[in-house]
């Protein structure tokens, strides 16, 4: 396994695949990686001829700026486990590698038919335009036929499903498809991410609460009189009384347009919950 830190470098030698003909899997990260991250590199190295993993705390989708300072790095521990997982190149640039200083300061804004304007969206502002900023950067450089993603961050991969294939950057990235993949989770139902690192062993326990909550909730959509309305509460509810807990929103949406349904066909229920400092994100389909 290579690891990669200049865009130029990185050109040379997706240059050389492409010659090759080698078909390219791209998983976009931005490090302290985990089973969750590794579930995607181990398919893109499956329906792969090379797998390139990215590796970027990208500064322009953090509208906080302590968030962003206090966001878990390792690349040491990052790069053992890549190639113990067999990614091909690892890319790993600094912030002043991947962008100028105008773009650096520059909000983009793209337009993403209303996908963004809700939920994350809505309390992260320009959260998504700082995401596709580096996606699409990095789909230009990589030129990958298939990218990864976690249905973790569930609209985030809706925008960029949207990017790729409907919005004015659609073309742009050739036959590129973009894959989806299940959300990892611990034994105990805890959904995988990064900034587990920041909660105390107590406070994994408190946060298993959201989880535990999401998944009764499938079982409250099945009673007699339930409603989205009524579920959408009642999961808003019982976490806010775990102490430790705080809902910042949860939101029973459709799983295409991301807006707010009264149906549970369809639908997948989106929940960013305040545990301590730490801001945890998850989700549950409730209809196939
Ligand atoms: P991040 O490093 O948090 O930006 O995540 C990089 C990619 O890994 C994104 O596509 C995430 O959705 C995905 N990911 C993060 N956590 C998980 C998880 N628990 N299960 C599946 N995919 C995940």
């Amino acid at each position: 396994m290579q690891i990669i830190t200049t865009k130029q470098e990185l050109q040379s030698i997706v240059k050389a695949c492409k010659t090759q003909q080698k078909t390219i899997g791209l998983v976009p990260t931005m490090g302290a990686l985990h089973e969750g991250h590794a579930s995607l590199v181990r398919r893109a190295v499956a329906e792969n001829n090379v797998c390139f993993v990215s590796v970027f705390v990208n500064p322009t989708q953090f509208n906080n700026k302590e968030d962003l300072a206090k966001y878990p790095r390792n690349i040491v521990r990052d790069a053992e486990l890549l190639e113990t997982i067999g990614a091909d190149f690892v890319f790993a640039p600094t912030p002043e590698e991947m962008y100028s200083e105008e773009e650096m300061n520059t909000t983009f804004e793209f337009d993403f038919a209303g996908l963004d304007q809700v939920m994350e969206g809505k309390m992260r502002p320009g959260h998504f335009n700082g995401v596709v900023q580096v996606v699409s950067r990095l789909f230009y450089l990589v030129q990958p036929d298939k990218a990864y993603f976690g249905e973790k961050d569930f609209q985030q991969l809706a925008i960029i499903h949207h990017m790729v294939e409907r919005s004015s950057l659609a073309g742009t990235f050739g036959d590129l498809k973009i894959i989806g993949c299940p959300i990892v989770r611990e034994a105990s139902g805890l959904a995988l991410s990064s900034r587990n690192e920041r909660l105390s062993e107590a406070e994994k326990q408190t946060a298993l609460g959201i989880s535990k909550t999401l998944f009764e909730s499938l079982k409250w959509a099945k009673e007699d009189g339930a409603t989205v309305a009524k579920v959408q509460q009642r999961v808003i509810d019982t976490i806010n009384a775990i102490e430790g807990l705080e809902v910042e929103y949860y939101e029973i949406v459709d799983q295409t347009t991301l807006l707010p349904t009264d149906t549970f066909d369809h639908a997948i229920g989106c929940v960013t919950v305040y545990c301590g400092p730490v801001r945890l994100i998850d989700n549950i389909k409730y209809n196939g």
